[in-house]
């Protein structure tokens, strides 16, 4: 039990908290309830295509952020990609952007396909994790690097009750939507090769996970994400629905080729609107953080730094053996 963290979520921020704990000798377990790890980093296969379906490319503005990502560029998981604005450089995981949550995952305890349905804080002091199907997990230290709204839901589940402005200002944070539609074409897209950020109408983003440079054995993969507008608008409405209704706007990037195969993904929890005024946060005396893109930024970049922020903070809390 010495030393024990449980960190609910594999995301980028979960997994860095727990990398950190783990490389200082702590005894972490993730639970993640998706079947893979990334969270809003995730690709999908739909039939021999492979999308990006979440984040796109992440930049490194921050310095020892960016040196991390040089590090992992020289281990061959992360790789520069060509930015049609010329601003900021822009980054992508190899072989797709789960690459880096995999690299991050490994030697690492972590536990798919794992819901967490609710969080109890003990008489004994210790967190207890009520995972869907029965599984109890123990915890001295407990992290929520699960999107806000999810974490609170879990601590109301297990009776947590927060001090009362915190909990208000944790309720503050909202998220946009954002549907994110998949078509596998039957020849060469119209799309650029970094992808292009659409300023009108209801497509936000597209991008061709064929010339991105992502493996594959089909000629186009496009990945259209939608606007929040859009989205919060239209979040139930099928994949058939959708396609039919933005054909129009679909068409010119599909560069005379047909689409022959498409699947959709919604992203309840897109990005925060607002984010928390720090970059992470720790209860000392209940032994709980918190992080993610709501604390560090609504980003990867800002993800990551919070994971990082919210380790920190934790390791000088740890008992030397
Ligand atoms: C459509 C889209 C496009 C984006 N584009 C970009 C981009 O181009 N560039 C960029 O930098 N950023 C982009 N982002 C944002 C970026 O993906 C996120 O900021 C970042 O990945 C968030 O990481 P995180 O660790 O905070 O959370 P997440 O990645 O959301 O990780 C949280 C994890 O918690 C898990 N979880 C939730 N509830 C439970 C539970 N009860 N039990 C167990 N596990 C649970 C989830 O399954 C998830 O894996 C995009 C996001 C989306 C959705």
């Amino acid at each position: 039990m010495k030393n024990n963290t449980v960190v609910i979520g594999a995301g980028i921020s979960g997994l860095l908290v727990a990398r950190e704990l783990a490389s200082r000798g702590a005894q972490v377990q993730v639970l993640e309830k998706s079947r893979g790890v990334g969270g809003r980093m995730s690709t999908k296969r739909v039939g021999s295509a492979v999308f990006d379906q979440g984040a796109q490319f992440f930049s490194a503005r921050d310095e020892h952020f960016d040196a991390r990502v040089r590090c992992w560029a020289r281990k061959g998981v992360v790789a520069p990609i060509a930015n049609p604005t010329s601003g900021t450089e822009r980054w992508v995981a190899r072989p797709s952007m789960t690459g880096l949550a995999k690299a991050l995952a490994k030697d690492l305890r972590v536990s798919l396909k794992s819901q967490v349905q609710a969080v109890r804080w003990h008489d004994c002091g210790c967190w207890e994790v009520d995972v869907v199907g029965g599984e109890l997990v123990r915890g001295e230290r407990l992290v929520m690097a699960s999107p806000v709204p999810q974490s609170l839901a879990l601590l109301e589940a297990g009776g947590v009750i927060l001090p009362e402005q915190l909990e208000a200002s944790l309720h503050d944070l909202q998220y946009n939507p954002c549907l994110a539609l998949l078509a596998t074409l039957d020849g060469p897209s119209a799309v650029p090769e970094g992808g292009e950020a659409i300023t009108t109408g209801n497509l936000r983003w597209v991008s061709d996970n064929v010339r991105k440079g992502l493996a594959q054995n089909v000629p186009s993969a496009i990945t259209f994400h939608l606007t929040p507008e859009f989205s919060a608008a239209n979040y139930g409405a099928s994949e058939n629905e959708l396609f039919t209704q933005l054909a129009d706007e679909l068409k010119p990037w599909l560069g005379g080729a047909t689409i022959v195969g498409q699947a959709m993904h919604r992203w309840r929890y897109s990005e925060p609107k607002t984010t928390f005024a720090e970059d992470h946060l720790w209860l000392p005396e209940l032994r709980l953080g918190f992080c993610g893109d709501a604390f560090g930024g609504p980003r990867v970049e800002g993800a990551a730094i919070s994971g990082l922020a919210l380790a920190r903070k934790i390791v000088g809390t740890l008992q030397t053996p």
